[in-house]
């Protein structure tokens, strides 16, 4: 079974630093107070995609979750199999939340042609889309009508994210929709989730 990896993410719209931190706090407080996740890291490091200690899920997690036989939910205590928790990822540049290994798909928001297999360390698209994590947004020239739109506006399978703050799930089941509308509530932001397979 591959990975599975679900990100909550604030869109990288221009946000404060401290807004930022204030929403991350925000966002944890409630996690922590529901029994999302444990407050207490992991012990040890688990979570070596992204090289960081997270969080295991905490013992309400599975109410706010779709539940699905085989992922052996809620056994999901660390180093039994592939970890289930949860990181904060923060980057000062903006960051991609999604599969860059996989070719995406695009669609041009204005002639919606569609290009198919583009690998995003190749040009055009690497450079935009390094363009658009720092600075939000980027130009993108479609090869189909020769228009120039903004990277975000463009229509991307699989769906990812750019942020500078996002909350990674690694291994849980599909968040349910009202919980991530809760998690937007108490942000006081709107938020992006996105999935992806490893
Ligand atoms: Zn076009």
């Amino acid at each position: 079974m591959s990975d599975n990896y679900q990100a909550v993410v604030v869109p990288n719209t221009p946000v404060s630093r401290p807004r930022l931190v204030e929403i991350e706090q925000a966002v944890m407080t409630f996690l922590w107070d529901r029994g999302i996740v444990s407050r207490q890291r992991a012990t040890r490091r688990a979570f070596l995609f992204f090289g960081e200690k997270g969080y295991p899920p905490g013992p309400n997690a599975p109410r706010y979750v779709h539940t699905r036989a085989e992922w052996n939910w809620p056994d999901c205590r660390l180093g039994t199999t592939v970890p289930h928790g949860l990181n904060i990822r923060r980057r000062k540049n903006g960051s991609w939340f999604g599969d860059l290994n996989q070719a995406a798909v695009l669609r041009c928001p204005l002639c919606m042609a569609v290009q198919s297999d583009v690998h995003w360390w190749k040009s055009p698209f690497d450079l935009a889309l390094k363009q658009a994590c720092r600075i939000g947004s980027a130009v993108l020239v479609c090869p189909g009508c020769r228009t120039s739109t903004d990277f975000n506006e463009w229509e991307i399978t699989p769906p990812s994210a750019i942020g500078k703050l996002g909350f990674v799930f690694s291994n849980w089941p599909p968040l349910q929709n009202s919980f991530v509308r809760e998690l937007a509530t108490v942000a006081s932001s709107t938020l992006r989730h996105v999935q992806w397979l490893i």
